[in-house]
C-alpha cells in the first residue's frame, strides 16, 4: 500500500525546530508534501532564510520521512517567511510600518567594531536573501558613508521630504554622513539629536524590510533612548571586543537595553583572534572573554570574529561583500554570527508571540 500525505505529516510531527522547541508541523512550517513511486518532496518554510539550522532540519525530515515503509527517498525544499515581531505589530502609530524586525547595534564604547559589525550583520542577511535595511544611527561619527563606499553618490529626496535610501551591496542604507558637510564636526544637543535620529529613521524610504539594522552611537546616551520610544525593536546586538576593560563597558550597554525593556538578541565578540601568516592563531585580546561576559550575564553569544587586514582593508574601500567571499576563515565567522542573529529574532519573535496572552469573551 502506498504511502499517504497524512501518514508523512504525521510522520514529520516528530521533527523538532530545534531553536523554536516545537515540532514542523505545530510550527506550520510543512508546506508542501509531494509524493510519487516512493519518493518524497517536502516543502519547509524557514522563519528566516538566514537560517542556522537548516541542515539540521533537512537532515532530521529526510531521517524521519525514509523511516516510512515506501519512501526510499525524500527530497527537501526550503522557502523562508520571516514573520513580523509582535512588538512591531502592537506598536499604535508604528513609524515603520513596512519592516518585520528593527534590530539596534550598540557597544560600551566607540572603537570595538560596532558599525564593522553593523555593516557585515546587514550584509550578510541580504546575501541569505533577506529584505534589509541598514540606518547609521552613529550620528556623532558616521562611518557608512566609507564602509558602503557611499562617497560618489547623490542624495535624493522623493514627495518633498522622504528620502531615498541608497541601494549598494544588497541593501537599502541611509547614513547622516551624507546629509551633513562631511568636513564639519557633528555637535548634536540632545533635542537635535533626537530629532535627527528621528528623522533619519522615519523620513526614510525603505519600503518592505525584513531587518533593519540600526548602527548605534557608542555608549549609553540619548540616542538609544530615543531609539527605544519610538521604534518597536525586536531587540538589540552588542558589540564587545575580548578584554576586561571593554567586558564593563559592554555590560553597561547590555544592562542599558534592559532597563529599556530591549531584549539583548546576543553579543559579538569582536577582534576575538588574530591568525598569522605562519598560520598560527594568536589570542592578542584574549579570545572568549566576551563570550564569557555574555555567559555571565545570560544572554545569547553570536560568535567571534577575528581580527583581520582583510576586512579592515574592505571597510576602508567600501567593499563589505568581500569580506564573505575573499577570506574562508573570515567569511565562516562572520556567517555564523549572522545566522545565529537571524535565528536568535525568529526565537524572540517566537517566544513573545507565545508569552502574549489571548483573552476569550463568551
Ligand atoms: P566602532 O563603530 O565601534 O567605532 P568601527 O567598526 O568603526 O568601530 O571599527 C574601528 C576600526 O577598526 C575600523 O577601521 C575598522 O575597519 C577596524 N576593525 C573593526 N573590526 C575589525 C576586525 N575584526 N579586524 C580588523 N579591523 C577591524
Amino acid at each position: 500500500m502506498s504511502v499517504t500525505k497524512e501518514q508523512v505529516m504525521e510522520q514529520l510531527k516528530t521533527v523538532m525546530d530545534p531553536e523554536l522547541g516545537k515540532d514542523l508541523v505545530t510550527l506550520k512550517m510543512i508546506k508542501n508534501v509531494a509524493l510519487c513511486d516512493g519518493q518524497a518532496k517536502i516543502t519547509v518554510e524557514l522563519t528566516t532564510p538566514a537560517c542556522p539550522m537548516k541542515d539540521k532540519i533537512s537532515f532530521d525530515v529526510k531521517k524521519a520521512v525514509t523511516q516510512l515503509d515506501g519512501i526510499s527517498m525524500c527530497e527537501v525544499e526550503f522557502t523562508a517567511q520571516v514573520q513580523p515581531s509582535p512588538q512591531q505589530q502592537a506598536k499604535d502609530s508604528n513609524p515603520l510600518p513596512t519592516v518585520k524586525h528593527v534590530i539596534a547595534v550598540g557597544a560600551g564604547k566607540g572603537g570595538v567594531g560596532k558599525s564593522t559589525v553593523s555593516v557585515n550583520l546587514a550584509v550578510g542577511l541580504a546575501r541569505a536573501g533577506a529584505k534589509v535595511g541598514l540606518l547609521d544611527g552613529d550620528i556623532y561619527g558616521p562611518s557608512l558613508p566609507t564602509m558602503l563606499g557611499l562617497d560618489g553618490l547623490e542624495t535624493h529626496t522623493e514627495g518633498g521630504n522622504m528620502i531615498v535610501p541608497f541601494d549598494v551591496h544588497g541593501i537599502k542604507s541611509m547614513t547622516i554622513g551624507k546629509l551633513v558637510d562631511p568636513d564639519k564636526p557633528l555637535i548634536w544637543r540632545g533635542p537635535m539629536a533626537h530629532g535627527a535620529f528621528n528623522q533619519l529613521a522615519t523620513q526614510t524610504l525603505w519600503g518592505e524590510l525584513d531587518y533593519l539594522i540600526i548602527d548605534m552611537p557608542p555608549g549609553t546616551g540619548d540616542v538609544p533612548l530615543t531609539l527605544a520610544q519610538l521604534l518597536p525593536l525586536t531587540g538589540a546586538v552588542v558589540v564587545c571586543t575580548p578584554q576586561k576593560v571593554a567586558q564593563d563597558d559592554a555590560r553597561r550597554a547590555v544592562r542599558m537595553f534592559q532597563q529599556l525593556q530591549v531584549p539583548i538578541l546576543g553579543v559579538v565578540e569582536n577582534m576575538s583572534y588574530f591568525i598569522g601568516n605562519d598560520g598560527v592563531e594568536y589570542d592578542i585580546f584574549g579570545k572568549g572573554g566576551a563570550q564569557a561576559m555574555a555567559h555571565q550575564m545570560d544572554v545569547p553569544y553570536l560568535g567571534g570574529i577575528p581580527i583581520n587586514m582583510r576586512l579592515r582593508a574592505n571597510s576602508d574601500n567600501g567593499k563589505p561583500t568581500a569580506n564573505f567571499e575573499d577570506d574562508a576563515q573570515l567569511g565562516k565567522e562572520l556567517e555564523t554570527v549572522v545566522k545565529n542573529l537571524a535565528g536568535q529574532v525568529s526565537i524572540q519573535t517566537h517566544q513573545t508571540e507565545m508569552a502574549t496572552p489571548t483573552i476569550s469573551i463568551s
